[in-house]
């Protein structure tokens, strides 16, 4: 029976980082994944692909509404959906391919197949192909993340159905496309099919869109979406689709009762969430208990309640982040080392990849209030950033949550062209306890867009120059 130091149960960002993280630190590692290639959902059906549309949809977007403006006259561009979507895949592979050999790279054994912990200590590993056997360890780290939530009631067939995963592939661009659920994916991917030429809906529950995000930031950005002929129901429920005929019929609902209405769509995208994934894994019958969301209980140092057994990523509670994973998987290792791993819950960036991009860190001005702290706002908006004029690139603005006393920076929170690249600057200055006054006093290049980083810092002082 092969024995290992740790087995981590999936590859995703959490997974292969963590067995990377414990090969670095010597231990003997093994990894056991259920799909063919290595990466989890972020590699293959999450952030990497769907950057890869969002980027070339914007492209596509540009050549056509932007670049003649700057003197770029390259005719009507014609979309070759094909080609993109092998664009997509193209990206996907190399990613995929880079885990494998970072593995190699790290001697970890990768074992393919369904990991079930049959004991502590003990997985089974039933293999797609080949034999299936048991492996033995002293620790094991489940890092099996999630899947699509479903509606009650509305089957995902991934053609006209879709979940992000058919979305992503979609072989036409739909004439119309009704999103169910205006959260970070359905934003995402309903903006790749609107500049590849769709007609798209948002239905939500709420009354605002990215529950979660800053309510400023939210309505801001609302209307920018509004502007780039996204159609949005809010307070609005999906009641059923109907997809007998040639036409998807839904019905929507207002959320607080009344009457509904009609909507006629060629492909409806099923966005409302993730929900773990433990199936299969056997984690009841060794008796860890799941929590009322699925997810699987974990202690600050990521050991789950049966002892030798840890929890990472998606599969436990906190934003289903990729970056999240990762710096979990990092510190599971580190702690399973004897040292002292962490991870900082406060300072976890949040991106949503968009025209303009969204990008925060820290606490919302809702929950400042909600907690009852005085706190100082900075506010800058790109139409006085000096690179941003010149890109004629103005939306959005900078907003810095200062504490009223000690002057700490709380939160940042940005909509604009490349938010989720200048997002890193806050994060750092929140990492290292920094003051508005710290970034304020911190020379920025010019002319560049993190400009209004700094001006917004000064803004929490009352002192924006360019302003
Ligand atoms: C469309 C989309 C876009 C996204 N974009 C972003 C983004 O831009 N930025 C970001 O930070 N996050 C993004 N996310 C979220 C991100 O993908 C997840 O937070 C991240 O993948 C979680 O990592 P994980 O390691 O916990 O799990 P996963 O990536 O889900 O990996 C789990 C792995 O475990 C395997 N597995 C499960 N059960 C077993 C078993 N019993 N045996 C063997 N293998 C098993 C699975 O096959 C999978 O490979 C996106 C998600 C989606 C769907």
């Amino acid at each position: 029976m092969p024995s290992y130091d740790l087995i981590v149960i999936g590859t995703g960002p959490g997974g292969y980082v963590c067995a990377i993280r414990a090969a670095q630190l010597g231990m003997k590692v093994a990894v056991v994944e259920k799909e063919k290639t290595f990466g989890g959902t972020c590699l293959n059906i999450g952030c990497i692909p769907s950057k890869a549309m969002l980027h070339t949809s914007e492209l596509f977007d540009q050549a056509g509404h932007a670049f003649g403006k700057m003197g770029i006259k390259v005719g009507g561009p014609v979309l070759d959906l094909a080609a993109m979507l092998r664009f997509k895949d193209e990206g996907v592979d190399g990613n995929v391919k880079g885990v494998a050999f970072l593995f190699r790279k790290n001697k970890i054994e990768a074992h393919s197949g369904i990991g079930r912990i049959v004991a502590p200590g003990k997985v089974e590993v039933k293999a797609t192909r080949g034999p299936s056997g048991i492996l033995e360890a002293k620790a094991i780290v489940i890092a099996t993340g999630s899947d699509v939530a479903r509606l009650k009631g509305i089957v995902i067939d991934e053609k006209r159905i879709v979940s992000s995963t058919g979305a992503l592939s979609l072989e036409k661009v739909p004439r119309h496309l009704l999103v169910v659920g205006a959260g970070v994916i359905g934003l995402e991917l309903g903006s790749v099919w609107r500049r590849l030429g769709a007609q798209v809906t948002v239905v939500e529950f709420l009354d605002r869109i990215l529950p979660g995000i800053d309510a400023e930031v939210a309505r801001q950005f609302q209307r920018m979406l509004e502007k780039q002929g996204i159609t949005f129901k809010l307070a609005s429920k999906v009641a059923t689709i109907d997809s007998s005929g040639p036409v998807l019929k839904a019905i929507v609902e207002p959320a607080a009762g009344g009457a509904a209405v009609g909507v006629d769509a060629d492909v409806a995208l099923i966005a409302i969430g993730r929900v773990p994934y433990t199936e299969g894994l056997g984690v009841e019958e060794i008796g860890l208990k799941l929590d009322n969301r699925g997810r699987i209980p974990v202690d600050g140092r990521f050991a789950t309640s049966v002892p030798g057994i840890y929890a990472i990523g998606d599969v436990i509670a906190g934003p289903m982040l990729a970056h999240k994973a990762e710096d979990e998987g990092v510190a599971a290792a580190e702690i399973i080392a004897g040292k002292s791993g962490h991870v900082n819950y406060d300072v976890i960036p949040n991106v949503i990849y968009t025209s303009p991009e969204v990008a925060s860190v820290g606490k919302t001005e809702e929950e400042l209030r909600g907690a009852n702290i005085a706190y100082n706002v900075g506010k800058f908006p790109f139409t006085a950033n000096g690179r941003a004029k010149a890109n004629q690139q103005t939306d959005g603005f900078v907003k810095i949550l200062a504490d009223a006393k000690t002057d700490q920076v709380l939160g940042v929170h940005i909509v604009g062209s490349d938010a989720g690249n200048m997002i890193a600057e806050a994060a750092i200055a929140m990492e290292f306890g920094a003051a508005a006054e710290d970034i304020a006093r911190t020379c920025h290049a010019h002319p560049t867009l993190p400009e209004a980083v700094k001006e917004a810092a000064l803004a929490v002082d009352k002192r924006a120059i360019h302003m």
